[in-house]
């Protein structure tokens, strides 16, 4: 079987895996020699082996292909099958070479793996890897029944964090943004007594894997990591999975909480934000510069994404709802099943909001909105003449808070739109409009 996987760790992992249950294994990726990759071929070759692993990049090379003739195989095998595919949520372009073995092998089936792919996905695997109309597609339920998923609003993120750490016992992962972030996190759990690490791309391979082999030995806790922590880790005991920072989509979130309660036991996936990660999502999709195409995609990954952690639903009806499947509005484990959310009618308090954006202009952040709103003589107000405009002071029966929960719930509900300079100014959309102008009934808000 030649399996074609895209990370380095995966591939080792998986050959030594493999070769504790007596099956020999073979491996070929990049900071091989090239004397190792061909004696590793000629092995393939003339050896017993009945796996041999490859990296994308390593299919094209000469030596490869001159050998791959020779190689008896039986069976082609993509692992994480949704990098072929730049609507998935980790596109590697060398996948795409992977057809091409194909040609030279037309007679070997092909499998394609993958643990997270919505349907727009498994139809791009099925056209770029070249699956026949006699393809067979073989899926599995997303649902995980012992997760439980909370998403939390909260003015201390790390305060919070530091409470469930302190009251929910075992292993956990931590998703942050930064490879700054990772370490301050985990200086942070230490200082607390919580037995933490931090892991990103930005280590030498040595510290890697020092660290994950720690993790994985249950010799450290928690580890606080970046995306680039996870792929290929199978430990069953996993109880919590926290995202600090939002992550890249529906999808990775799905990839990175199924690594919690692999062994069936219940299991945290958590997620905090606020308007500043609102902001931060929303500005990332405007500033991108992909194609039209794509960058609707993005923008609608993001809509899906904010509406998973605005909803007043079941969360794990909406998250498998994103993944095509069906499921009853109330699973019980879930912080909205658990704890309904309290929603009021917030048509008036979202017309002063949208009306105190219109009146200023459409260029200023929340922050000043906000001041307005709430009728603070600050220099910024002065220098404006925004005392003078209609909207000023007309939102005191809501704080600061109040409104900042206001404006996330409008940009999350694309009733806003952030600036594409990245200064976070505010401005109307096409939704807005008939809001403004009251021509809607009734604006529901989450408290
Ligand atoms: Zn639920």
């Amino acid at each position: 079987c030649l399996v074609v996987s895209p990370l380095i760790a995966l591939i080792k992992d998986q050959v030594e895996q493999l070769k504790r249950r007596g099956i020999p294994a073979l491996a070929i990726y990049s900071g091989m020699s090239f004397l190792e990759v061909k004696k590793t071929l000629q092995n393939a070759v003339h050896g017993n082996f009945k796996f041999l692993y490859v990296s994308p990049e390593r299919l094209e090379t000469k030596l490869f292909l001159e050998y791959l003739p020779a190689i008896t195989i039986n069976l082609i095998a993509v692992d994480e099958a949704h990098c072929v595919s730049q609507w998935g949520y980790d596109f590697r372009p060398p996948y795409l070479r992977i057809a091409n073995l194909r040609e030279q092998l037309p007679q070997v089936p092909v499998l394609a793996l993958t643990a997270s792919a919505t349907k727009k996905v498994q139809d791009d695997i099925c056209e770029k890897l070249q699956f026949t109309k006699n393809q067979q597609r073989f899926q599995q339920s997303f649902e995980r029944p012992n997760l439980s998923y909370s998403v939390f609003n909260v003015p201390s993120k790390q305060n919070k964090l530091l409470e469930i750490l302190q009251n929910v016992p075992g292993t956990a992962i931590v998703y942050c943004k930064s490879r700054k972030h990772t370490k301050d996190i985990a200086d942070l759990l230490r200082m607390n007594r919580i037995n933490a690490d931090y892991y990103h791309a930005g280590l030498n391979n040595e510290e890697r894997s020092a660290k994950q082999e720690s993790w994985i030995q249950n010799k450290t806790r928690v580890i606080v990591c970046t995306n680039a922590f996870g792929m290929g880790i199978d430990k069953p005991n996993v109880r919590f999975v926290g995202h600090l920072d939002m992550p890249k989509s529906l999808e990775a979130y799905y990839q990175e909480t199924g690594r919690a309660g692999r062994d069936g036991l219940p299991a945290n996936a958590w997620l905090t934000y606020g308007l500043g990660d609102v902001i931060a999502l929303r500005q990332m999709t405007a500033n991108s510069e992909a194609n039209p195409q794509f960058k609707k995609l993005e923008s609608r990954k993001m809509d899906a994404l904010l509406g998973f952690c605005e909803t007043t639903l079941c969360r794990r009806h909406v998250l498998l709802t994103y993944f095509n499947e069906d499921h009853p509005k109330n699973c019980g484990n879930c912080d909205n099943c658990l704890n309904p959310v309290a929603t009021w009618d917030g048509t008036v308090a979202a017309q002063k909001a949208l009306s105190c954006v219109y009146r200023t202009g459409q260029r200023f952040g929340v922050k000043h909105l906000i001041d307005v709103l709430l009728g603070k003589n600050t220099e910024q107000v002065q220098r404006f003449y925004h005392h003078k405009t209609s909207t000023f002071g007309i939102g005191q029966e809501y704080n600061q808070n109040q409104w900042q929960s206001i404006y996330r719930q409008l940009i999350a509900a694309n009733l806003l739109m952030v600036d594409m300079e990245g200064y976070g100014s505010l401005r109307l959309t096409e939704k807005s409009l008939p809001i403004l102008r009251q021509q809607i009934g009734r604006a529901s808000c989450r408290e």
